[in-house]
């Protein structure tokens, strides 16, 4: 368990800005402190995903996804 004060680093994909976002907010898009615009979701947890919504979650990341997948027995 991360505690409640970790703060991550996103970076602005508009002008760069690195922008703090506390890990309670995950899952979140937040809002650039600069110039307002909208900050990729933060996720450092893995979540499970199936066919149903793979897709829709992958094509709407502006920043690449790391999967991993199995099949149950
Ligand atoms: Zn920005």
């Amino acid at each position: 368990m991360m505690a409640d004060d970790t703060v991550f680093i996103v970076p602005c994909l508009r002008c760069g800005t690195a922008n703090r976002v506390p890990a309670s907010r995950e899952g979140e898009a937040g809002r650039c402190g600069n110039c307002h615009a909208d900050l990729p979701p933060l996720h450092t947890m893995p979540i499970t995903l199936d066919s149903s919504s793979f897709d829709s979650f992958v094509n709407a990341s502006p920043v690449p996804v790391m999967a991993e997948f199995w099949a149950p027995w």
